[in-house]
């Protein structure tokens, strides 16, 4: 097992790296191809010879070596990467794509990080903490992305548990004041947005997440009080959230991108030529469970389900759900998020009838979770529909997918709607009380109260009260999105 040392220094000059291997290995190399300009004085610890890079790599003697060390100038590598534009210099993020340069990691094995901080210096990685060991990280498989967050210095660190998961948030600090109160109430809020995803299925996906919430106050894109969000799945799941820190709390209640993110966790990720399932089934559990937090009505979340149901079918109804993903297409992302909406909603009803309301989608994604989350690798749709198939008796998605994936046009849910007990007027959207599917509407969107994510599980496994075994009382407090979703 490798052993990396990463030591910080206290004013956040540089990284001094050194890493020792039980067999010598022959490749080391970075994720990003910018890492060359940071990184000086690399050399084998045994012999002390200098190593060259080119590139992304390192250029190793033929026979390989046991243990490096080299420098990375962490000032520099903080002022190539736009997210620190907004941050006080006491807070840096730097991506490990960039100071991280290790051997690959095969499936099940791991590289051990110890950091060594100066002072009040803090770390945030998206690498599993070692238990009882302070500031050690396992570094896993996962999928790859240059994004990858990692944080040093001065900022506000809060765990917080909510069912299932232990939440490790980094509160950055933006250039001008921000005082506590309003940082222990932007941590509630992560932890309460969190908390939505435990109305699908009790439990939320990934116990250990990484959250950074970054403030960015008064810069030109912030209209919003949540502008930008977004998850990142390298060396593990991420969860960054761009905030306009001058904002009232309130407003972040009112803002769905947090709820967004955190939804995305409930599937492993899914190559970007099939990411209208990710940001489809995103978009209607962001709906679905905003409603059963009671932050929408009923009625507004199948208004805003409708409406999103309405821009999807406008657009680019020339392209199938793939070609729509594909890089390079122009104008479809309403098409990409709400094809895959409108599938999940189509399969969420069609569990919850032909089961009489005993199954449902969130059922089938707590076994997806069960057996597969958080997962190390990347997927496509075809992978992920035939998998929820052999979770469930009578195979459902991949019967969607071929129905789906590759034609163009819109689903049709016109005879769904109706059934739903969905009556349309000038596209206002009215609930009938006595239609067909009307109990299976409710079933999805109905409030649901705090104690019933405690009891949840006791419901699933007949246990008796009292003896939840995955929850804990919550003790405080590349997937992008940010358009008009
Ligand atoms: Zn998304």
């Amino acid at each position: 097992m490798p052993e990396y040392s990463v030591r910080v220094d206290s004013a956040l000059h540089e990284l001094r790296v050194e890493a020792h291997f039980t067999v010598p290995v022959r490749t080391i190399a970075a994720r990003s191809r910018d890492a060359h300009r940071h990184i000086s004085n690399v050399r084998d610890c045994a012999t002390g010879k200098r190593i060259r890079t080119r590139g992304r790599r390192m250029l190793l003697p033929q026979n390989g070596l046991r243990c490096i060390t080299y420098r990375v100038d962490l000032r520099q590598a903080a002022a190539a990467d736009r997210r620190n534009n907004t941050l006080s210099p006491a807070n840096v993020v730097v991506s490990p794509s960039v100071w991280m340069w290790r051997p690959a990691i095969g499936q099940g094995s791991h590289i051990h990080v110890q950091f060594i901080l100066e002072g009040e210096t803090l770390v945030s990685v998206p690498w599993q903490p070692v238990p009882g060991v302070d500031n050690a990280y396992r570094l896993t498989a996962s999928p790859e992305n240059a994004q990858g967050v990692a944080v040093f210095g001065r900022f506000t660190y809060v765990e917080s548990d909510i069912p299932g998961a232990r939440l490790r948030i980094a509160l950055l600090q933006p250039r001008s004041e921000i005082d506590d109160a309003a940082i222990a109430a932007i941590a509630s809020w992560v932890s309460d947005a969190a908390s939505n995803v435990t109305l699908a299925y009790g439990r939320f996906p990934n116990p250990s997440l990484q959250v950074v919430v970054l403030p960015v106050g008064g810069h030109s894109w912030s209209d919003s009080p949540v502008p930008f969000g977004r998850v990142i799945r390298d060396g593990g799941e991420s969860v960054e959230l761009f905030v306009d820190e001058r904002r009232a709390i309130d407003e972040y209640y009112d803002d769905w991108t947090a709820t967004h993110e955190f939804s995305h966790l409930m599937l492993p990720y899914i190559r970007s030529s099939n990411r209208w399932i990710s940001e489809g089934f995103a978009q209607y559990y962001q709906n679905v469970l905003l409603a059963r937090s009671g932050a929408y009505s009923e009625l507004q979340a199948w208004q805003k389900l409708y409406e999103g149901f309405e821009r999807g079918r406008k657009s680019r109804p020339d392209l199938s759900p793939n070609r729509a993903a594909a890089r390079g297409t122009r104008d479809a992302t309403m098409k990409v998020y709400w094809t895959g909406a409108a599938i999940a909603l189509i399969a969420d009803v069609e569990l919850r009838r032909r089961s009489n309301g005993n199954e449902s989608l969130d059922d089938v994604l707590s076994r997806l979770q069960e057996c597969c989350l958080p997962s190390a690798r990347t997927w496509s749709g075809q992978e992920l529909f035939a998998k929820l198939d052999t979770l469930i008796e009578v195979p459902l998605f991949m019967p969607l997918y071929r129905r789906h994936a590759n034609k163009t046009g819109f689903p049709d849910l016109r005879g769904l709607i109706g059934r739903l007990g969905l009556a349309v007027d000038d596209d206002i959207v009215a609930l009938q009380r006595n239609a067909e599917l009307a109990r299976i509407r409710h079933a999805i969107t109905g409030q649901k109260p705090n104690s019933w994510v405690l009891l949840k599980p006791l419901l699933d496994t007949g246990q008796p009260r009292g003896q939840a075994r995955h929850n804990h009382v919550p003790t405080q407090s590349r997937d992008r999105c940010s358009t008009d979703q």
